[in-house]
């Protein structure tokens, strides 16, 4: 473990990997702290690996504007590095009439967030494409894709190494103070508590980037950096007439998430979720009885669904920055000059699109960085 280094990312999520991979391009002495014995292990590896397009989010906010331009750069770049991808293509749905109107306001949205390519289509158009559908009236989003994340870290955690960059895995960061125009990073490992200092540090600790930020001694109740956990869980479904849709296919979003979603993978295997559910802790188990409420939210859209087709499959965790009920909260990417931490560079809050927007997260990051020195 070096003694002094000059960029320090906290966090070897997808995040913090492509951010690693973006610039070591162009500088060196750049060290990644990761808890876990390997990258990728938390949220970054629990999510429904899609590949969005950027039609939710407000226009202008970070999520919207970095996730429209990684949409297109992404597709780039899994074919440049042979990464399992698939332009699958998704639909979103209205079950009601009501519900018509709100897709068209939510196809105004994605236009005005410069996805180009979307369709409106006729109950008759959605059956066509997908016979087992049910709906009042779709959406086709032709740009919406799976990938698999695994294999986009790992092309991160390659080209960074190769670059140079150090990763030092099993140690966790305790504790932050920053001295003369650096920061002393202290780190637990398995041999005990040790230090160094650095001149840039990036903080992209995902569920815990709010706790780093108050190593740092911000007030992260003051800042509007607290996290709030929000769990989302899969059932995947196992029908013996295989795959029910041959595209992704979602309801109207809901508060907090895109609804509960008919996805697919890259095998194939057909999952529903996630849904939204606030929680205290991390805890990843699927709780088997939200079975029913599976069922009966994806059976308005899939009418022939069976419940017991449905099998708990995994669930992952938001770190969101707004509590239940509360409004649409941006991804924070920030560098702390203004609170009298120059070379501190917060990412809080990277929950969806965070997965399709790494790589142009990761070119904001580093014009930041640049802009530094
Ligand atoms: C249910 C769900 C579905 C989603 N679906 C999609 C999707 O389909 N498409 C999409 O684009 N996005 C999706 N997302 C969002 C996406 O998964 C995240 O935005 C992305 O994975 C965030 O990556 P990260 O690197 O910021 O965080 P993480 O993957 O959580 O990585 C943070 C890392 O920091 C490490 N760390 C934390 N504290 C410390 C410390 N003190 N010291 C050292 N290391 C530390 C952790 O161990 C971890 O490895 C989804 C998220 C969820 C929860």
């Amino acid at each position: 473990m070096p003694v002094e280094v000059d960029v320090a990312i906290i966090g070897a999520g997808v995040v913090g990997l492509a951010i690693a991979a973006e610039l070591s391009r162009r500088q060196k002495g750049t060290i990644v702290l990761e808890k876990n014995h390997t990258f990728g292990l938390e949220t970054s590896s629990r999510n429904s690996e899609v590949i969005h397009a950027g039609i939710y989010y407000p226009e202008g906010s970070l999520k919207a504007r970095l996730c429209v331009e990684a949409n297109r750069l992404l597709y780039d770049f899994c074919q440049k590095y042979d990464i399992p991808h698939r332009r699958q293509g998704k639909i979103i749905v209205a079950t009601d009439e009501d519900e018509v109107s709100k897709l068209e306001e939510l196809y105004q949205q994605g236009l005005r967030n410069g996805v180009g390519d979307l369709r409106l289509l006729s109950h008759k158009e959605v059956k066509e494409l997908e016979p087992n559908v049910e709906a009042n009236a779709g959406m086709m989003s032709p740009s919406t894709g799976i990938i698999d994340g695994h294999s986009l870290m790992r092309v991160f955690h390659g080209l960074a190494r190769e670059q140079g960059v150090n990763f030092i895995f099993n140690t966790e960061v305790i504790g932050i103070e920053k001295t003369e125009g650096k920061y002393r990073v202290e780190i637990q490992d398995r041999e005990g508590t040790s230090s160094f200092t650095t001149n840039v540090l990036i903080n992209s600790a995902g569920l815990s980037s709010d706790k780093i930020a108050s190593l740092v001694g911000i007030d992260i109740d003051q800042a509007g950096y607290k996290l709030h956990y929000c769990k989302g869980e899969y059932f995947s479904l196992n029908s013996p007439h295989g795959a029910p849709v041959s595209r992704l296919v979602y309801p109207l979003p809901e508060l907090g998430g895109k609804g509960i979603h008919v996805t697919l993978n890259l095998d194939d295997q057909v999952r529903l979720g996630p849904n939204v559910r606030y929680v205290d802790e991390l805890d990843y188990k699927v709780d088997e009885t939200q079975k029913e409420a599976f069922y009966q939210s994806v059976k308005k859209f899939l009418p022939r669904l069976r419940l017991e087709d449905l099998e708990p499959d995994f669930a992952g965790i938001r770190p969101k920055l707004q509590g239940p009920e509360e409004d649409f909260r941006d991804f924070i990417i920030t560098e702390e000059t203004a609170r009298g931490l120059p070379g501190l560079i917060n990412l809080i809050g990277i929950e969806s699109p965070g997965l399709t927007a790494s790589p142009v997260i990761a070119r904001y990051v580093a014009r930041i960085a640049s802009e530094l020195r």
